[in-house]
């Protein structure tokens, strides 16, 4: 199949590396001529420009551009596709994209690999990045069931595990498990580098060892990405920060209280609960 990718970088290049291992043939778009380049050279793809009419010969294109930059990508794309071309992208919030770019493409399927690296550009690009990882299809009333077959081929060919869900859902769910902790770990960072003794801070940074580096990862990444997260999902993010900060408000209260029992009571819970989250 002759497969398109708009947005060569860590995303995009990952998935055109996968592509061709199945033996599709990947045409890719990229804003810069040196990116291009490189994804050739790379391996990332057959063939790559930075005009958006070059994938006119391909079958699906997946969009893998920064998220605000996803529904003018797809506006450009579309003068040069005929209609029969299924379009999805990557982005990681559904809800705005699904609903700008459904009356310009009834082909459109959006789409989201829960895969990354704190890494970003086309040499971050990993080959079977999205093996055993989620990838979630956000289908609506409308969504052609042949554009819905021919995703399910693909993503499945990636090694992914394929979930299904409405927009909404996906940006609800995807609030709690990857929004909220970038908010929490970026403030957790915030909150450390304001001690005010410049000794303690000094000790602090010698001392962080594992912990420190899980629990401050994600809020420790790409910027561009974290702040795209809440532009683009900020009402269910709103909505993770204000339960978040009642269970903030309910921790200190058992320590201003003394109230080691409920205190242990709640680690205990959140003991077991975990692994539903994060065994698969
Ligand atoms: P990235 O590494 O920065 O890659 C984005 C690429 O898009 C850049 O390398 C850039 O290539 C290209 N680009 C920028 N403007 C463009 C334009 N106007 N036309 C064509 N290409 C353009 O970012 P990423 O991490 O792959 O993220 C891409 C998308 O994946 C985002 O929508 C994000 O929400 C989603 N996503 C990210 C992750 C993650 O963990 N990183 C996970 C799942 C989904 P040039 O070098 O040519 O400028």
């Amino acid at each position: 199949m002759n497969i398109g990718i708009v947005g060569l970088g860590l995303i995009g290049g990952s998935l055109g590396f996968d592509l061709r291992t199945q033996g599709h043939k990947v045409l890719g778009v990229s804003h810069r001529e040196s990116t291009c380049q490189k994804a050739i050279a790379l391996g990332n793809v057959d063939k790559a420009s930075v005009e958006a009419k070059d994938l006119a010969a391909a079958e699906v294109v997946f969009i893998c551009t920064p998220l605000a930059l996803i529904v003018p990508t797809i506006e450009e794309l579309i003068a040069h596709l005929p209609s029969n071309v299924v379009i999805t992208d990557v982005g990681s919030v559904k809800t705005p994209i699904v609903k700008e770019v459904l009356p310009l493409w009834d082909n459109f399927l959006g789409g989201h690999p829960m895969a990354g690296t704190a890494n970003s550009g086309i040499e971050a690009a990993q080959r079977n990045l999205f093996v055993d990882r989620p990838y979630v299809l956000t289908p609506v009333k409308n969504t052609p069931s042949n554009a819905v077959k021919m995703l399910e081929e693909i993503i499945q060919q990636l090694g992914a595990n394929l979930y299904y869900c409405s927009p909404e859902q996906h940006d609800r769910a995807v609030s709690w498990i990857s929004h909220l902790p970038v908010m929490v770990s970026t403030s957790l960072i915030t909150a450390c580098i304001n001690e005010n003794d410049k000794e303690v801070l000094q000790l602090a940074k010698k001392l962080a060892s594992s912990g420190f580096k899980d629990t401050s990862r994600v809020g420790g990444g790409n910027p561009e990405l974290g702040m795209m997260m809440a532009r683009y999902n900020r009402e269910a993010l709103l909505i993770s920060l204000q339960q978040y900060r009642h269970s903030l408000d309910e921790l200190m209260e058992q320590i201003q209280q003394e109230d080691w029992k409920s205190l242990e009571e709640k680690l205990k819970i959140n003991q077991q609960v975990r692994p539903d989250f994060v065994d698969g």
